[in-house]
């Protein structure tokens, strides 16, 4: 036990620090940035400016993904309804969904369930999930969201997709800060997923085989 609140003491030191690190490295890139346009508008040639603006894009994704770490002090608890916030993701992932040939359901609404949370973060979360979800099925296919009271005072979400799931072999890999199969990855949604469930006293769990990948996120209710 003493190991393990060790180990988590030291994960959140360094979440805090990464958080700090993006935080302070938000400001000078957001400088560069503006000088860059400027230069752009003089130069005739400008055949490097979109590699560039392609990698400063890379840097400005894996900050706002570090930023999620943030202080504890900085997160704002408020109750929310569970099924406008789902339904809120839907509707911002729907288009990519559909350009990728894929259905997203919603399935066992639970109309009136309220939980406390700080709802920008869990949004994240849930973009997060259904990212990687749509990234996994390349021919189209169905991702299926479950929402299921659970004992007295909890809810468990389910996502689940039909994509390419994940090879036993690197299966406990996933969730590792950086560990990405992707090209352009950063390797950093679940881990701050799971960080930021782990945050509002909630539960992560990630099951995944050839037949696709199924998420379990377990939440209290208010
Ligand atoms: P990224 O999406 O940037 O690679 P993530 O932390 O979101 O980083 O995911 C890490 C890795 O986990 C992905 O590169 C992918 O290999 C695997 N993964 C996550 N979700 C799924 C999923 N729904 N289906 C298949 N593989 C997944
Ligand atoms: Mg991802």
């Amino acid at each position: 036990t003493q190991q393990l609140l060790l180990n988590s003491e030291k994960l959140t030191i360094a979440g805090q620090l990464a958080a700090g690190i993006a935080h302070e490295v938000r400001n000078p890139l957001t400088a560069i940035k503006g000088f860059l346009q400027l230069m752009e508008a003089q130069m005739d040639n400008k055949t490097y400016f979109t590699i560039i603006h392609s990698e400063m894009e890379r840097i400005e994704i894996i900050l706002s993904e570090l930023l999620l770490l943030a202080k504890p002090q900085d997160i704002k608890f408020e109750k929310e309804n569970l099924k406008a916030l789902i339904d809120n993701v839907k509707t911002l992932i729907d288009t990519q969904a559909i350009l990728n040939n894929i259905q997203v359901e919603i399935v066992n609404y639970c109309d009136d369930l309220t939980i406390r949370c700080d709802k920008n973060q869990l949004k994240q979360v849930f973009i997060n999930l259904l990212k990687n979800a749509i990234e996994a099925m390349n021919k189209g296919g169905i991702i299926t969201i479950e929402i299921k009271e659970y004992g007295l005072d909890k809810v468990k979400i389910y996502i689940k997709d039909t994509g390419n799931g994940v090879p036993k072999q690197i299966l406990n890999r996933i969730g590792e800060p950086f560990f990405t199969t992707k090209e352009s990855g950063t390797g950093l949604g679940i881990m701050i997923s799971k960080k930021i469930i782990e945050n509002h006293n909630g539960k992560f769990h990630f099951w995944s085989d050839g037949n696709g990948t199924m998420i379990e996120v377990i939440l209290p209710i208010s």
